[in-house]
C-alpha cells in the first residue's frame, strides 16, 4: 500500500482537501478522527485517561469533557505528553490496521501533527497543505467563532509553518478559491496513483 501522509496546520484545509479525494475515491485515514472515536463513551483508553488526568476531565455522566483536557494539556508539555502517551499507541494501531484492510492503489493517512508526533506512522510522501497564517487565521474565525487570541494560541503550539514545509514532498497551496484547490487535488491524485503503480506494477 503506497501511503501519502497529509498534514498542515489548523485551517490550513486539510478536512477540505481530504474530502476532495475522498470523493476521487481515495481511501481517507483520519488520525483525530480515530483520536475521537478512541476517546468515544465506553472505550477502555478513558479508564487510563481518569487514572492520569482525574475526574476533572470528565462530565457527569462519564463522557470526556475535551474542552477541558485541552485546557490541562495546553502549556504543559509533561501533561500533554503523558496523554500523547495514552492515545497514541491505541491511535498508531488502529491507523496500522486500517491500511492492511485497505485495497485501494493507494490511500491518504491524515495526521495533522506528522512534525509535533514522535510516533513514526508509515508513510511513502507527505504532502503538506499551506497557507499563510493570515488567511487560516481568517478562515477558522469564520467556522469556529473563535477569538483571534484563540486560534493564535493554539497556532502557536502547532509546528511551524517552515517546520512543516521542510517535511513536505508536494506542497499544496491553499490560498486561492475552491476551484484551484480542486484542480490541484486532481493533478496530485494522478501524481499518486503513478508513483503507487510504479511502486507495485500489476
Ligand atoms: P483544517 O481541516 O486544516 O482545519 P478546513 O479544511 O476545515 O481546515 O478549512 C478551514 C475553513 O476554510 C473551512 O471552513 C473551509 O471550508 C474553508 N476553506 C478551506 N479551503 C478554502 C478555500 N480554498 N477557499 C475558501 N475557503 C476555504
Amino acid at each position: 500500500m503506497f501511503v501519502v501522509a497529509l498534514t498542515g496546520g489548523i485551517g490550513s484545509g486539510k478536512s477540505t482537501v481530504t474530502r476532495l479525494f475522498a470523493q476521487l475515491g481515495v481511501p481517507v485515514i483520519d488520525a483525530d478522527e480515530i483520536s475521537h472515536e478512541l476517546t468515544a463513551p465506553g472505550q477502555p483508553v478513558l479508564n487510563e485517561i481518569r487514572a492520569a488526568f482525574g475526574d476533572d476531565v470528565f462530565e457527569h455522566n462519564g463522557s470526556l469533557n475535551r474542552a477541558r483536557l485541552r485546557e490541562r494539556v495546553f502549556g504543559n508539555v509533561n501533561d500533554r505528553r503523558r496523554l500523547e502517551g495514552l492515545l497514541h499507541p491505541a491511535i498508531h494501531a488502529e491507523i496500522l490496521s486500517r491500511l492492511a484492510a485497505t485495497d485501494a492503489v493507494y490511500a491518504i493517512l491524515s495526521i495533522p501533527l506528522l512534525v509535533e508526533s514522535r510516533h513514526d506512522y508509515p508513510h511513502d510522501r507527505v504532502l503538506v497543505i499551506d497557507c499563510p497564517d493570515d488567511i487560516r487565521l481568517a478562515r477558522v474565525m469564520e467556522r469556529d467563532g473563535l477569538t483571534r487570541e484563540a486560534i493564535q494560541r493554539i497556532m502557536a503550539q502547532q509546528a511551524l509553518r517552515n517546520e512543516r514545509l521542510k517535511l513536505a514532498d508536494d506542497i499544496l497551496d491553499n490560498s486561492g478559491d475552491l476551484a484551484t484547490l480542486q484542480a490541484r487535488v486532481t493533478e496530485l491524485h494522478r501524481l499518486y496513483q503513478q508513483l503507487a503503480r510504479a511502486r507495485n506494477p500489476g
